[in-house]
Formats: structure tokens, C-alpha cells, sequence
């Protein structure tokens, strides 16, 4: 059976794993990010990949990058969490490796692993959400991932859906993330236990203080019925139902796959969420609902994606 292997890059750590056509995980290691150095970067991916090749017939790597890929997927053209600036990833590991090798972004990753062997299996035409510190996206149409022009398209976190609203990381006031991503939750269970202290006791007593209050903290005041982090989760389940609202608009998926960090807690808001999607939706009541689930893969869904993306280069 042919091998590829995906390599998942984040801030903070590299996993990289031994893919099957099935998707299956046959082998993984994972390494630290030397994240202020892109030759290390680089080297570790490298490392990480030759080991994971010993003995086994590779047929090629793909890469999933937290940044701006370009439309060759060879270049990682910005990433805010790694010191990649006009980054030649592709050229650099593959010289490495002996081995082709293609980079994609890492949500464009993660919404191809789900949409192959994961929560949309079957669907022609989905959105994949991560929800995590802010919200990236993958588009699956009838059976290929979207990438845009340039290779810079699905970025839903940065949708501006408030005007004048919040100012995001990215310069821009009022994106999607800063209302419905993993720190939005956190603001907004810290703004309700400043102002309201009294909806918030439990989460208060978990927690110490409102600047302590963390997604962890949140998840389990709520499942003990604290007010102010049921508030919370309501407030994130409305915003996803609205964005997810203004993306049916314009692309009428049959299924929106929400992952991240936050979709572990999906219990916790997905009914706000659809229920926010449809009363929001254009044209409800003369049309399908997209159904809003969420992701299954977990934190492989990246790593197994870029593999098989790498399969169809
Ligand atoms: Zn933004």
C-alpha cells in the first residue's frame, strides 16, 4: 500500500506521521518548533521525515503550515506564529528528504483530512471551521479543496462581520475571530465575571480571578451550570451560527465541519449555533439546511490531510 508522509507545523511543536491510502496513522513522531529560526524550522521537518523513511517506501510529503501558502504551494509567503517571511519551505525540505514534497495551510489541511476520512466523508461541498485561539478555514467543492487565485483563500476568521467592531491581530476591525474563536470565549467569560461577578461564581471559584479564567476553566464551569460560562459558550454558538449564516450565502456547502480546540466543548454550544444559523440563513424555510457538525479527526486531521493531499499532488 502506498505510503506518504504529513507533517503538521505549529507554534509550537512538528508532527509528523506515516500515512496510508485509508488515512490510517501507522507511525508519528512529534519534535519542538525552534519557531524564531526558519533554517531550523526547516531542519527539524527534515529530520523528523528522513526517520520516519527509513525501511519504508515513501511516495511523497506534505506539509501543513500555520501561514500564507502560495498558489504553487511551494512558499510560505507570512505566517504570524513562525518567523517565515517568503518562506521556500518546499525547496529547502525537499532537497533534504529526496523526496517530492508539496506545502499547504494547515486549516486547508485540516478541511481535506476531515472532508476524506473524517466528519464529511460523503459530502460534495462542505466548510471546515477551526475554532481554535482564532478561526481558519478549508473549502471541499465537489471533491477538491478550494485554494483561490493566489493561495490565500478560506481565511473565514477574517471575515469582518461587525463594522467598526473589535480590532483583530490582523489590522482590521470587526473579523469573524474576534467573536467567535477560542479568546473571544475567554474575553467574554472574563467581561461577565468583571461586570457580573455574581453570574459567575463557580467559574470564579475555579478559576481565582477574572484574568485566570481560561477555555479549560470555562468548559468545566459550565458543565457544572455556572451562568456566566453558559453565557459565554451561548454567545460564541450565536456567532459561528451568523458567519456560518453569511458563508451559506455565498456557498450553499451541505455541511459546515467545526474543529479546533473549541469543537471539544461542541456539546456546549452547537444547538445556539444552529439555531443562529437558521434564523439567519438567506432564503430559510425554501432551502436545505446545511448540517453543522463537529470535526472528528482531533488534532490528526491536519497531519493525515497533508499526507493525502501529498498523494494527489
Ligand atoms: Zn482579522
Amino acid at each position: 500500500m502506498a505510503l506518504t508522509i504529513g507533517v503538521d507545523i505549529g507554534g509550537t511543536k512538528v508532527a509528523a506521521g506515516v500515512v496510508d491510502e485509508d488515512g490510517q496513522i501507522v507511525a508519528k513522531l512529534l519534535r519542538p518548533t525552534p519557531a524564531d529560526n526558519p533554517d531550523q524550522v526547516a531542519h527539524t521537518i527534515g529530520e523528523a521525515i528522513l526517520e520516519l523513511a527509513e525501511g519504508r517506501e515513501i511516495e511523497a510529503v506534505g506539509l501543513g503550515a500555520a501561514g500564507f501558502v502560495d498558489e504553487t504551494r511551494s512558499i510560505v509567503r507570512f505566517a504570524p506564529n513562525l518567523a517565515w517571511r517568503e518562506e521556500p519551505l518546499q525547496k529547502k525540505v525537499s532537497d533534504m528528504v529526496g523526496l517530492p514534497v508539496v506545502v499547504e495551510n494547515d486549516a486547508n489541511a485540516m478541511a481535506w483530512g476531515e472532508a476524506r476520512f473524517g466528519a464529511g466523508r460523503g459530502e460534495t461541498h462542505l466548510v471546515c471551521v477551526t475554532v481554535g485561539t482564532g478561526i481558519g478555514g478549508g473549502l471541499v467543492f465537489e471533491g477538491s479543496l478550494y485554494r483561490g487565485r493566489w493561495g490565500m483563500g478560506a481565511e473565514l476568521g477574517h471575515m469582518q462581520v461587525v463594522p467598526e467592531g473589535r480590532r483583530c491581530g490582523c489590522g482590521n476591525l470587526g473579523c469573524w475571530e474576534q467573536y467567535a474563536s477560542g479568546s473571544a470565549l475567554v474575553n467574554e467569560a472574563r467581561r461577565i465575571a468583571e461586570t457580573d461577578p455574581g453570574r459567575a461564581t463557580t467559574l470564579l471559584k475555579i478559576a481565582g480571578t477574572p484574568e485566570e479564567i481560561e477555555g479549560q476553566e470555562i468548559t468545566d464551569a459550565a458543565r457544572q451550570g455556572d451562568p456566566a460560562a453558559l453565557a459565554a459558550f451561548a454567545s460564541i454558538g450565536q456567532w459561528l451560527g451568523q458567519g456560518m449564516a453569511d458563508l451559506a450565502a455565498v456557498l450553499d456547502p451541505g455541511c459546515f465541519i467545526l474543529g479546533g480546540g473549541v469543537s471539544r466543548a461542541a456539546d456546549l454550544w452547537i444547538d445556539e449555533a444552529r439555531e443562529s444559523f437558521a434564523t439567519r440563513l438567506s432564503g430559510r424555510g425554501h432551502r436545505p439546511l446545511a448540517d453543522i457538525r463537529p470535526a472528528e479527526l482531533g488534532a490528526a486531521a491536519g497531519l493525515v490531510g497533508a499526507a493525502d493531499l501529498a498523494r494527489r499532488r
